[in-house]
């Protein structure tokens, strides 16, 4: 079996040759590229392709693959909100993902912004290396009997209960299920109720048309003034323009994004005056009290590890014919 790996990078490639070994009968060819409806054209004699959530696997660029005789998406992320689900149910493309392969490492990841913001790590080491020792703009608030919201209590939500308990805190959460193992310690709240009493909102819902700027203007002013607010969800669960607004309105004492919305339109790596200049994110990232990381929150040794291991067996259970929980229908 043939996978064209898009959008590769060297640590992708070292993860997926190493565990490679116990997949004998797969092949892959890594290029650089990212898929979209240009490059899917390069699929010609792939069984399958793998992706990610910075490719674009829309119609356009499923139409293609079809046309190519691609029967499988191998999405290497948790996430699917990028693909065009109806077309590939329509030409019989499976879509398959790796869920919750860490949950851990993106709700470490949380946290870590969450303090980070709250203490301003940033500011602290660039003031200690250019030798200024005073603690003025660094003071914090203790997370210790404070109330965490957390929105979202699937596998990622439910690691970020449990951190967020081993801290002191009062833990409360909105999700439309409520999550059975979470019982003895997470009270679940209404939106409102959740907006209204946490120190630290960290959002861990997939995006969809129901979450779509779930954070506006409206959810921000319902939040406490000097809330700490962290995503490393999705960008579009925030909306940017709003949140810049709740910022010059001093709601936040930080806000920690892992995720933006302009992730996919390359805007830092075109860095052009003209589209920084509109850039939402650039304008975030003027504010003393914003941090952003570069959707990093899954980056861990054992996280890379378990998506090559799953995306491969995916493989292999398509190869078979085989049902498996991380077909996305
Ligand atoms: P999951 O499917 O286990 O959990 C998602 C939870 O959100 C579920 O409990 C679901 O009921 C809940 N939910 C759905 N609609 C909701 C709504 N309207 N309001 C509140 N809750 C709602 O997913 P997961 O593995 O925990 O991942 C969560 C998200 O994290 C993913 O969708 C992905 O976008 C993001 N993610 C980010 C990174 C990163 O590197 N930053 C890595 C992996 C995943």
């Amino acid at each position: 079996m043939k996978i064209l790996f898009y959008d590769t990078k060297n640590y992708d490639k070292r993860s997926f040759d190493a565990t490679l070994q116990k997949f004998p009968g797969i092949e892959i060819e890594y290029i650089k590229s990212d898929l979209d409806p240009r490059t899917a054209t390069m699929a010609e004699g792939f069984d399958a392709v793998c992706a990610f959530v910075s490719s674009n696997v829309g119609a356009e660029t499923l139409t293609i693959l079809h046309e190519k005789k691609v029967g499988l998406v191998l999405m290497r992320c948790a996430g699917f909100n990028n693909v065009a689900l109806e077309k590939a149910k329509e030409y019989g493309i499976r879509i398959m993902r790796v869920p919750g392969y860490s949950p851990e490492a993106v709700a470490e990841h949380a946290m870590a912004l969450a303090l980070a913001s709250n203490r301003r790590l940033y500011k602290a080491y660039n003031k200690v290396r250019e030798n200024d020792f005073s603690l003025s703009g660094l003071m914090g608030f203790n997370f210790y009997q404070k109330t965490a919201g957390i929105i979202g209590t699937g596998k990622i939500g439910a690691a970020m209960c449990r951190i967020c308990r081993g801290f002191g805190m009062r833990v409360i959460a909105y999700d439309v299920y409520q999550n059975e193992s979470l019982r003895d310690f997470v009270e679940y709240v209404s939106l409102e109720e959740l907006l209204a009493q946490s120190d630290v909102i960290s959002l861990h819902c997939p995006l969809m048309d129901s979450t779509y700027h779930m954070i506006n203007i409206d959810t921000i002013k319902q939040m406490k003034d000097g809330v700490i607010l962290v995503n490393t969800s999705r960008g579009a669960l925030v909306k940017t323009a709003d949140l810049i607004e709740g910022i010059r309105m001093h709601k936040f004492a930080g806000v920690g994004l892992d995720v933006y919305e302009e992730e996919t339109n390359n805007v830092f790596e075109d860095r052009s005056d003209e589209i920084l200049e509109h850039s939402t994110t650039a304008r975030l990232l003027s504010f003393p009290n914003v941090m952003i990381t570069s959707h990093q929150g899954f980056f861990t040794r054992e996280a890379l590890e378990a998506i090559a291991e799953t995306s491969l067996q995916n493989a292999m259970d398509y190869q078979a014919g085989k049902e498996s929980p991380n077909d996305v229908k």
